[in-house]
């Protein structure tokens, strides 16, 4: 007997903030039978990081689609009014709101979308007959096209892999793990936003008041996050389309060149959290545990005995091995991109897939070698492709524009081609259809 299934125009695997764009714009299109997955029981967004104070690196204004559609009901003004506190919250005078909030405000969107579906995860998807075939551990739908929206892994450094525990851990797991840390010698490795939060929360005493703590950074120094106006048009329609365009070789070096764009510390955490350390250094000294700055130092081997783990760290300032012994350490080391296992019986159709590359077009389209008319579409993969922006909630929205577009192939949101502040593409760039770009 085959049972029934329910054909989709499109399922969306994972909703994290990428997918839930793509959900909320869709939702103004009912003609599109959509339907995305996530194995979570409800939304959350990275709850083991959701330590006090934690602040957005971006506005609330580049929220899941006010940047292509500002008249929708799912924008984070919407969400204020709603909620009754649109007035206080403008008394606040500042668009970068807590993660908190901004958590409240995708948890209040994913809770009105009839087309998200949790505790569904998904298992494989192949393409069988004309179709993809999705199995999820309810049952199996079939769709014409998928969204792969499924995130990132943690980044564990390879000399701490075969040491995880509850005493070497990923920060990702903080906050649901509620470590004890009072009395330990405490390691928090990694020099970006959330070693801060980190270094400062453990600090706080906020998982027990430990006996001591360093914060160990690879970069030079604790670097803040550029957010001067010119950096910012990094995380623009115009520039990430420019990037596209230039040949794959030279990405990889000019997304590197461009790191503190999207990732350092908040200058105005860097500077509330100096501002503590003179403090207590100079003034009050004693009321909070003892700590140590260690930038410029590589964790590079680690090794766990009777008097804790011992750590080898390369001081690259000197160009000298140290070592150091700690009873805990917290890996703020950022996370990865995998290709996901649902993924494996498509990837013999998908060229250079094995790498662990997509190959993705503009419109965040796979290239594949099924047919043209059914599409795979994948957020929060394309680093090597579109650069910058694209791990980042910036173009979130327009992103989900693009694919909306190509998926129809029609203009349902209109994405500009308006002249633009910067110029990006060469004045004699050929463009892949011959024509010069910017000729006048
Ligand atoms: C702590 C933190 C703070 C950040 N703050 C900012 C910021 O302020 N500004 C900014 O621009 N960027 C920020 N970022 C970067 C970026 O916005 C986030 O990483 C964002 O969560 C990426 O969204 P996503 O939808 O791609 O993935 P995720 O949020 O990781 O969501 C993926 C979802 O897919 C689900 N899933 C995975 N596999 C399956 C499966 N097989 N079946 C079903 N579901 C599955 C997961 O459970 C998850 O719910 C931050 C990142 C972190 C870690």
């Amino acid at each position: 007997m085959t049972t029934h299934k329910e054909l989709l125009d499109l399922a969306g695997i994972g909703v994290g903030p990428f997918n839930l764009s793509l959900a909320a714009l869709l939702d103004s299109i009912p003609e599109c039978h959509a339907r995305f997955f996530d194995d979570k029981s409800r939304f959350s967004w990275h709850p083991g990081l959701m330590l006090p104070g934690a602040r957005m690196q971006t506005s609330c204004l580049k929220d899941l689609v006010t940047p292509v559609s500002p008249t929708s009901p799912w924008s984070f003004m919407n969400f204020l009014v709603t909620q009754g506190r649109f007035y206080d919250f403008m008394s606040l005078e500042s668009l970068v709101v807590s993660r908190q909030e901004f958590t409240s405000y995708l948890s209040w969107v994913a809770d009105n979308l009839p087309s998200l579906a949790f505790n569904t995860p998904v298992r494989e998807i192949s393409f069988q007959k004309d179709r993809f075939l999705i199995r999820t551990d309810n049952k199996d739908f079939i769709a014409n096209n998928i969204c792969m929206g499924s995130g990132k892994k943690p980044y564990i450094p390879p000399c701490a892999r075969t040491h995880l525990s509850n005493n070497c851990f990923h920060a990702t797991s903080l906050n649901t793990r509620r470590p004890e840390l009072a009395g330990k010698r405490v390691a928090v490795v990694g020099g970006g936003q959330t070693g801060a939060e980190v270094f400062m929360n453990s600090l706080h005493g906020l998982w027990g008041k430990p006996a001591d703590i360093v914060w160990i950074s690879r970069r030079p120094n604790y670097e803040p996050l550029d957010e001067s106006p010119f950096t910012n048009q990094f995380f623009t329609p115009d520039y990430v389309d420019a990037f596209h365009g230039i040949e794959d070789e030279r990405k990889a070096h000019i997304t590197q060149r461009q790191k503190l764009a999207s990732d350092g510390i908040t200058p105005a955490y860097l500077s509330q959290m100096y501002e503590e350390l003179y403090y207590q250094n100079y003034v009050e000294q004693g009321r909070l545990p003892d700590w140590q700055l260690a930038p410029d130092r590589e964790l590079v081997q680690m090794e766990k005995n009777i008097g804790g783990y011992q750590l080898e760290l390369t001081n690259k300032f000197q160009n000298t091995r140290e070592n150091l012994t700690v009873d805990a350490i917290i890996l703020c080391t950022g996370f990865e991109y995998c290709l996901p296992e649902y993924l494996e019986p498509l990837l013999p159709l998908i060229p250079g897939g094995e790498s662990g590359q997509l190959p993705l077009d503009k419109d965040f389209r796979v290239q594949w070698d099924g047919p043209g008319d059914r599409k795979i579409f994948a957020v929060n993969a394309g680093l090597h492709s579109h650069g910058i922006a694209e791990p980042q909630l910036s173009l979130n929205a327009w992103r989900s524009a693009k694919i909306i577009n190509n998926l129809f192939q029609e203009k349902h949101f209109d994405l500009g081609g308006k002249p633009r502040l910067m110029q990006w593409s060469s004045w004699n760039h050929i463009s892949k259809d011959g024509k010069p770009r910017n000729a006048a």
